[in-house]
């Protein structure tokens, strides 16, 4: 077990990971990067040509941004957000180029084309960045947990460094950070609880996946439950994922290596769950969330879905609706 204390913990290694540790870290913070892959090669954006969202800061291009992505998402889009992201993509690209030299292509008019990015040498420069700054990157170290203080706020999470073969814990108090340290927790976690990593020294079973491990897949993956999207097909898949997960509460321990995959089976599971309770949550067509039974687009659920629980899990309207455009 080695502990780290440090004023930020970063997890992951994309661009939002990247980007976010080198702020902290020019702003004098000691970072922390914890990353289940490689920093540099892990992630979406890592693997290939990505476009990026880089509009100039001219009233009439931004509306115009705002507006064509709003109809795609189905009017739910937030513009505060949108606008947000604009700021801030318009801002880091523009960093990117000059301070992280990135050679973005001319074009023929002899103006720099920055509205696309080539996955591997954005991320191998952001990877270099962050490493001049000062952070330190913990590669091939998946976060397992959440560790809380006293007062339930998040001061650290809990992983395990692949390539050392243990487990690590990093934050601003991890030593105080480990709940019900001495205990033996489940892995799928109990209500109100944030379980997973075992503490120091404790045993557990090795991991047992448990029958029916490819239902997961087996039930997001194909075209005609999850693209063609049916309310019978996606209650029945949700059904089974229930069971799936009734499995998993039960019946799945890990440690080491092996608690990251309990962990990723777990996560999986709860996501699917999630995904297909909300879509069962939205009678109608709408965006990119297309059901067969509900071709339409109904003017009363011009809302977002909200979705949660584990045991129970629950979908339905968020308080607040979309801002754009109904139509
Ligand atoms: C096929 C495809 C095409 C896309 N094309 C575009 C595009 O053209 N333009 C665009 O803007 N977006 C595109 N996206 C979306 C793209 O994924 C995101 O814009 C971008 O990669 C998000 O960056 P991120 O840092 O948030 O997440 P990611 O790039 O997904 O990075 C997540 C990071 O978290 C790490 N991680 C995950 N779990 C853990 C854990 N438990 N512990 C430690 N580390 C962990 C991963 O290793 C990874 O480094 C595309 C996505 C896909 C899949």
């Amino acid at each position: 077990m080695s502990d780290l204390l440090t004023d930020v913990l970063v997890v992951g290694g994309g661009p939002a990971a990247t980007w976010a540790a080198l702020k902290a870290a020019e702003d004098g913070a000691r970072v922390v990067l914890a990353d289940k892959g490689w920093c540099g090669t892990s992630g979406a954006t890592a693997a290939g040509g990505t476009g990026v969202w880089y509009v100039p800061p001219e009233p009439a291009a931004r509306e115009a941004a705002m507006a064509s992505r709003e109809g795609l998402g189905g009017y739910l889009a937030d513009r505060r957000w949108m606008a947000r992201v604009l700021d801030e993509t318009y801002d880091r690209i523009n960093e990117l180029a000059v301070e992280g030299r990135y050679p973005f292509p001319t074009g023929t008019d002899g103006q720099p084309l920055r509205g696309g990015l080539q996955g591997p040498e954005y991320m191998r420069r952001m990877r270099v960045r962050v490493r001049r700054a000062g952070v330190r990157i913990l590669d091939h170290s998946p976060v397992t947990e959440l560790l809380t203080d006293r007062d339930g706020a998040v001061a650290g999470a809990a992983g395990h460094r692949r390539q050392a073969g243990e487990l690590g814990r990093a934050g601003r108090r991890p030593a105080r950070a480990v709940p019900r340290l001495g205990q033996r927790r489940h892995l799928a976690g109990r209500r109100g609880r944030r379980g997973g990593a075992p503490p120091d020294g404790e045993r557990r079973r090795a991991p047992r996946p448990p029958r029916g491990g490819g239902t997961r897949t087996g039930e997001v993956l194909p075209y005609d439950k999850n693209y063609l999207r049916h309310g019978e097909g996606l209650s029945e898949a949700l059904r089974s994922l229930d069971a799936g997960w009734a499995q998993l509460r039960a019946r799945l321990h890990g440690e080491g290596a092996g608690l990251v995959k309990a962990r990723q089976a777990a996560a999986m599971t709860a996501h699917a769950r999630w995904m297909y309770a909300s879509a069962l949550a939205r009678t109608e067509s709408r965006g990119m969330a297309r059901r067969l039974d509900h071709p339409e687009q109904d003017p009363a659920q011009h809302h977002r879905i909200l979705a949660g629980g584990l045991d129970r899990v629950w979908a339905g309207p968020a308080a607040g609706r979309g801002t754009g455009v109904a139509v």
